[in-house]
């Protein structure tokens, strides 16, 4: 790739107006757990590491983007943790000119030991998975032992200082119901903020059904139920998929991303890099936009910021889940980036 790319160059904004800031980086399709929801629990093909992008690749992708106006990057995956010395992404991505915040979410089982070297890198923001505190619940959802781990890892994350970690707990059927109580008092307890994501249609094994989604409005009533009146709170960024609430005693906030009963689609400001660099304009999108090829070849930033344009201008106005003609991506979460 030639690096000719001028900067300040124009935002990157689809057909409705929704300029795209934001950008989630999957930086591998592995992962350490098999959680149903989202992965098969054998027979999974993951990719060679040829396929994967580079630390390299994707810091030019991003310098890239900064230039278009992208100020926010996640990490995720599969397990970002287990990509080897994930950290040294880190470093490099938080001094791309333009980039002023660079999160993580991670399902906690690897921080004990990395918690430390992501601080150190600059990361800016940690999100970790927890969806139970019981670690017979923990094994029917992961197919997997390792609740004492997540938990010692957000201890081991508050102590290095991270400041603002959000705990991500699934809302669904059958499961979330008897989670929701002590999830809550444990996030107060620890003064975590917890937020509720909707299960959606996006489990490899094809399980989701609209009746398995556990609605953010029934978690709130209860919490409600439990803790008394949420107070909603005013987002900062208009952006942002989570309803937040305040708890009436004062002790914290609470979140509902309501992506099925009440999707955020127009204000989406998203784009997603999966881990073999296909782009997505969509969890949902049924087709990708090859980036690796671009950046494995001659192309220059020009060449690639309009295939970034390419693949936002096909964007269409909402996921459209509970429409007739709906229908699932091909990939499940863990091949995509959540
Ligand atoms: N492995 C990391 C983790 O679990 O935090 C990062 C990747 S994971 C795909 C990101 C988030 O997606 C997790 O919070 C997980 O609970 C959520 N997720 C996975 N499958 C989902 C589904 N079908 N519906 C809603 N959320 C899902
Ligand atoms: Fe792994 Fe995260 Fe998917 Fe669970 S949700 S299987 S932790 S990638």
């Amino acid at each position: 790739m030639n690096s000719d790319s001028p900067n300040q160059m124009l935002p990157i904004v689809d057909t409705l107006g929704r300029a795209h800031t934001a950008l989630r980086i999957s930086v591998t399709d592995r992962c350490n757990i098999r959680c149903f929801y989202c992965m098969p629990n054998e027979k999974i093909e993951f990719l060679p590491s040829r396929e994967i992008l580079s630390f390299e690749e994707i810091v030019s992708f991003v310098e890239i983007l900064a230039d278009h106006g992208v100020k926010k990057l996640r990490i995720t995956g599969g397990e970002p943790l287990v990509r080897s010395q994930l950290y040294k992404l880190i470093q490099k991505l938080v001094v791309v000119p333009g980039i002023a915040d660079v999160a993580l979410t991670t399902n906690g089982i690897l921080l004990t030991e990395q918690a430390q070297s992501l601080y150190d890198a600059g990361l800016h923001r940690l999100n970790i998975s927890l969806d139970t505190l019981s670690e017979q619940v923990f094994q029917r959802i992961t197919r997997r032992s390792g609740l004492e781990k997540v938990l010692q890892g957000i201890d081991q994350a508050r102590q290095v200082g991270f400041s603002n970690i959000r705990l991500n707990a699934i809302a669904m059927a059958g499961l979330t119901e008897t989670e929701v109580v002590p999830l809550a008092e444990f996030a107060r307890q620890h003064r975590l903020e917890l937020r509720f994501i909707e299960f959606m249609p996006l489990d490899a094994e094809q399980a989701w059904q609209p009746d398995k989604v556990f609605s953010g409005q029934d978690v709130k009533r209860m919490i409600e139920d439990r803790f008394g009146k949420l107070q909603p709170v005013q987002a900062d960024d208009s952006s942002q998929p989570a309803r937040n609430f305040a708890y009436d005693d004062g002790s914290g906030q609470v979140g509902f991303i309501n992506s099925v009963t009440e999707p955020f689609c127009g204000s989406c400001n998203r784009i997603r890099l999966t881990a073999e660099g296909k782009l997505r304009n969509c969890l949902f999108s049924t087709t990708e936009w090859d980036i690796r090829e671009l950046l494995r070849s001659d192309a220059t930033g020009q060449e690639i910021a309009a295939r970034v344009r390419e693949c936002v201008f096909a964007k269409k106005a909402a996921h459209g889940i509970d429409g007739q003609d709906f229908e699932r991506p091909l990939k499940a979460m863990y091949q995509i980036g959540g």
